[in-house]
């Protein structure tokens, strides 16, 4: 059954996260200031487009092409072509002048230690699996832009200069279409990766210990636990990813700064009625869950588009404050079975599911305990019966201000540069999908910079990230290191 919280208690926590999260908001839309800690050194002057923008363009390309399929771009955790990605990705790292290994989850790291080597690592990552029907930019572009600038700086004679080491991690498994079961690689460094998961098994019966057996990497319950990194040894992690929607590209930028990834819930939604049969059973007496159900969808639209219109907290939060979860909020039902399916029968059970996203944990609770009152008043009044199962929850990540102020420096000049003009900001934009930053901040402070692609698309072959935006991707993360000399 859905959790019903005291509402007192909620009402006065709610309050204190919205005010939290309106610091925070207020803090990152603070002007910009270009001075000459604006992250790009003068011989910066020609970008560096041979690295930045034609390789790693050429090298997006080339790994899009490494795929299990001839048809179209996929790559699971330790099938064939993951593993002829991390062969290639290892050399790449090489080639920018970086210490590589692979670890037992299959994780390909590349390291400088920089001027002081005791000094806290900032880990830079993304993942170099795919979903099926793949499209070649979804996590690779974050770890080839790093590679690109960390290249840059190599060639440059600066890569020693860094004052903390910096290591780049191209994750095994983000999207876990294999074993259903994501951020095998990052939530393994994090240390919060349960040593059941080497158990669990995909379609063929093959474990997540048995896939990385049959390529030779010996993994066990003792070791898996190592692989977690030290916190004290780590000073913060970035992601760059491709935005996978279409704020960028109606703001007409090509970078922004993530502020947070959004939490989940995800509830599981049973409505009984009467089984009938279509013909026979008059109008007025049916008990029928499926136009309970519809009802129950639309009401859920309806508070997700406006909470401000469902939500009263009796002065504990002002309207601004709901407008401020309103403005992250989103809702879906994405699944829906009946029970008998037939075109002349009025269902018995209806079963659908509610996909629940919002930056503010406890916007999200207030919303679910609202939405669970109303679903069963509906219920009532329809005289079926309803269930509300919670089926997972997933606490919204917060970027750390320090890490976004100075990755807000750097794609802010990136812009500017290749642009030549001064846009107002750096827009700032929630990410509604999860991310390996997701798994990372459980370790360490995590900021997040998104690249514009065109349409919004991603997971699919049209996915598209044109080449002067992978150039200022890079040019971004170039500024950023060069913050750390
Ligand atoms: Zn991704």
């Amino acid at each position: 059954m859905a959790s019903q919280p005291n509402l007192s208690h909620l009402r006065s926590i709610f309050a204190i996260s919205i005010v939290h999260l309106s610091v925070l908001s207020l803090f990152l839309l603070v002007p910009i200031v270009l001075a000459s800690s604006n992250g790009l050194s003068e011989d910066t002057e020609f970008l560096h487009s041979e690295i930045l923008r034609d390789e790693a363009v050429a090298r997006l390309t080339e790994l899009g092409k490494v795929s299990d399929s001839e048809e179209f771009l996929v790559r699971t955790f330790q099938s064939q072509a993951s593993v002829r990605a991390e062969n290639l990705i290892r050399r790449w790292m090489e080639d920018a002048g970086l210490q590589t290994w692979i670890d037992q989850m299959g994780n390909v790291h590349g390291r400088c230690e920089g001027l002081y080597p005791n000094e806290k690592a900032l880990l830079i990552g993304s993942h170099l699996d795919t979903v099926i029907d793949a499209g070649m930019f979804d996590g690779a572009l974050g770890i080839l832009t790093a590679l690109s600038a960390l290249k840059v700086l190599n060639i440059k004679g600066t890569l020693g200069k860094l004052k903390r080491p910096v290591e780049v991690i191209a994750f095994s498994d983000e999207e876990g279409v294999r074993f259903q079961s994501t951020f095998l690689g990052s939530a393994a460094i994090a240390g919060v990766l349960p040593v059941s998961t080497l158990h669990v098994h995909d379609k063929s019966g093959v474990t997540v210990q048995g896939a990385l057996r049959n390529n030779s990497i010996d993994i066990t319950e003792d070791n898996l636990l190592q692989l977690k990194y030290d916190p004290e040894s780590v000073w913060g992690y970035v992601e760059l990813h491709i935005e996978q929607g279409p704020v960028l590209e109606t703001a007409g930028l090509p970078l922004g700064l993530v502020k947070g990834i959004a939490g989940q819930t995800r509830l599981k939604v049973t409505v009984k009625g009467t089984q009938g049969h279509a013909g026979t059973v008059p109008m007025k007496m049916r008990q029928d869950p499926m136009a309970a159900s519809a009802e129950l969808i639309l009401l859920l639209e309806s508070l997700c588009k406006r909470p401000e219109d469902y939500l009263f907290y009796d002065g504990h939060c002002t309207s601004s404050e709901v407008q401020s979860l309103a403005g992250s909020l989103v809702c879906t039902v994405g699944e829906i079975s009946t029970w008998p399916s037939a075109s002349n029968v009025i269902p018995g059970q209806v079963t659908f599911t509610v996909d629940i996203r919002a930056l503010d944990d406890l916007g999200r609770e207030a919303i679910i305990y609202e939405l669970s009152n109303r679903m069963y008043q509906i219920c009532d009044k329809r005289s079926v019966l309803c269930l509300i199962e919670r089926k997972h929850d997933a606490n919204a990540v917060v970027c750390d201000s320090e890490l976004s102020s100075k990755l807000n420096s750097a794609a802010y000049a990136a812009v500017k540069r290749l642009s030549g003009e001064n846009p107002d900001n750096v827009p700032i934009l929630m990410s509604g999908a999860g991310h390996d930053a997701m798994a990372m901040s459980r370790l360490t402070k995590v900021a997040m910079l998104f690249v514009r692609c065109r349409g919004g698309v991603s997971h699919s072959p049209a996915e598209h990230v044109s080449e002067n935006d992978v150039w200022a991707a890079g040019v971004a993360v170039l500024a950023f290191l060069e913050t750390l000399m």
